[in-house]
């Protein structure tokens, strides 16, 4: 644990910082699902007369949204970047190349921070700590062009697969569809968080929670931005003519299980891994650069 991490742990004046991007199609649900995990209208609904098309603001540049968090007592200062995603109109080699630029741009911020004789004690560490990659729900395989994207962006950040929509999917297509998209990660060698576990490091309770949480890999997602009166209860859920799906239900999708990933239990790991693993990388590849 870093020493400002320490400090934020004990409750000091400096907050414990996360940082995460969402990358994939456009459409998808990644502006919902920030919404959702953050539990705030972080991204605002765009101002119209027609309720129903009152839908949120179309993405149009990478941005940045700052928001305080407190799961299970975990207080932290979350920044979630979210990415207008490709599709029929952006060139898609464009937005790689924007997204990647994007990753390794505040990994060199840090790298002449951490050159400089006198360093800035405001600096504030922007390097992205996971990467939430979404993949549309077509119940078949994973895309040429997802495999592309998370191969270029794997030896960079820490990327955790997502399922899109998952309510669009049947329970049945959901495991299936689930097992495939693993297969073809593994094929095509891209390399994923997986929750690993280390025998001589972890105890048994969170190796049994690291080899549940893999299982459940990659998370399916589900995002809402209204909350509807269910038993009593005001939930974040999708309405359908059938019946309702509850964003925090555990039977209907993975969001909770991933809120807490992201928001809790995982956060100093991905931090770590970041650090140690990823940008260690970059900075000796920049620095041999350099001197080559
Ligand atoms: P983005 O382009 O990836 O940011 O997608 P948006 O968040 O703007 O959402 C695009 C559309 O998908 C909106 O109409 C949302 O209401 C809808 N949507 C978002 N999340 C979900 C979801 O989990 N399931 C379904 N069925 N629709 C969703
Ligand atoms: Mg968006």
């Amino acid at each position: 644990m870093s020493m400002s991490d320490m400090r934020a742990r004990r409750g000091g004046k400096k907050a414990f910082l996360f940082n995460m991007i969402i990358v994939g199609q456009a459409g998808l649900g990644k502006s919902t699902f920030i919404n959702t995990l953050t539990n705030h209208p972080t991204i605002p609904k765009r101002q119209c007369d027609d309720p129903a098309q009152c839908t949120l603001e179309k993405t149009v540049d990478i941005q940045a949204y700052t928001v305080e968090t407190d799961e299970d007592g975990m207080k932290m200062q979350l920044t979630v970047v979210d990415t207008p995603g490709f599709g029929e109109n952006i060139d898609s080699s464009t937005h790689f190349n924007e997204i990647l630029s994007y990753i390794e741009h505040q990994y060199d911020d840090v790298l002449a921070e951490e050159s400089k004789i006198k360093r800035n004690p405001k600096f504030q560490d922007s390097r992205i700590h996971v990467l939430l990659y979404f993949i549309p729900p077509t119940g078949h395989a994973l895309r040429e062009i997802d495999i592309e994207l998370m191969k270029r962006l794997c030896g960079r950040v820490n990327i955790l697969p997502c399922i899109a929509k998952a309510d669009t999917l049947t329970p049945k297509e959901l495991a299936a569809f689930k097992m495939r998209i693993m297969e073809d990660i593994a094929v095509n060698e891209i390399q994923v968080f997986d929750f690993p576990c280390d025998e001589n490091e972890d105890d048994d309770e969170t190796m049994q929670e690291n080899l549940e949480l893999r299982s459940l890999l990659p998370f399916a997602v589900v995002g809402s931005d209204d909350t509807l009166l269910v038993n009593g209860r005001t939930l974040r859920a999708r309405q359908y003519p059938w019946g309702i799906v509850e964003v925090e239900n555990m039977k209907h999708c993975d969001v909770a299980q991933l809120r807490s990933v992201l928001l809790s239990t995982h956060v100093q790991e991905l931090k770590e891994l970041t650090h140690d693993v990823l940008y260690e990388a970059y900075r000796s590849e920049k620095l041999s650069q350099l001197e080559g």
